[in-house]
């Protein structure tokens, strides 16, 4: 029988703290993430029960949480990434990916991330 909503919450709750594990005999599954711009959808399955995961944004248990990130946020993301390296998405709490673009003058950081799927830009522009 194929997982319940509630049992591929769990799943995606697993997958983005880590590891995704069968909510039934507890195996660790190895899933795939098929994404697109808007969303993204988790695929597999679980090498014991073999049930299969199809299952990505419209069940993510935070998605009624998903919103755009404030200029706050953005500008503390900015610090993150300059001071260790890495920022972390507010909402998800997860690893989001940084792109900086360099100009001469001054630093732009592209912000994705991959749960939430939410794009942000910060500029860091010297002071005058
Ligand atoms: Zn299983
Ligand atoms: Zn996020």
């Amino acid at each position: 029988m194929a997982f319940t909503a509630e049992e591929n919450k769990k799943i995606i709750e697993g997958y983005w703290n880590g590891q995704a594990r069968c909510p039934r005999d507890e195996s660790s599954m190895e899933l795939k993430q098929i994404r697109n711009l808007v969303n993204y959808t988790l695929v597999g399955a679980c090498p014991r029960c073999r049930e299969t995961v199809n299952a990505g944004t419209n069940a993510d248990p935070l998605r009624d949480d998903f919103r755009d990130w404030t200029e706050e946020e953005q500008s503390e993301m900015a610090d993150d990434y300059f001071k260790h390296g890495g920022s972390t998405c507010p909402v998800c709490n997860i690893s989001v990916k940084v792109e900086p673009v360099k100009t001469p003058f001054w630093t732009q950081l592209l912000y994705f991330c991959p749960r939430c799927c939410k794009q942000g830009r910060h500029t860091e522009k010297p002071k005058a």
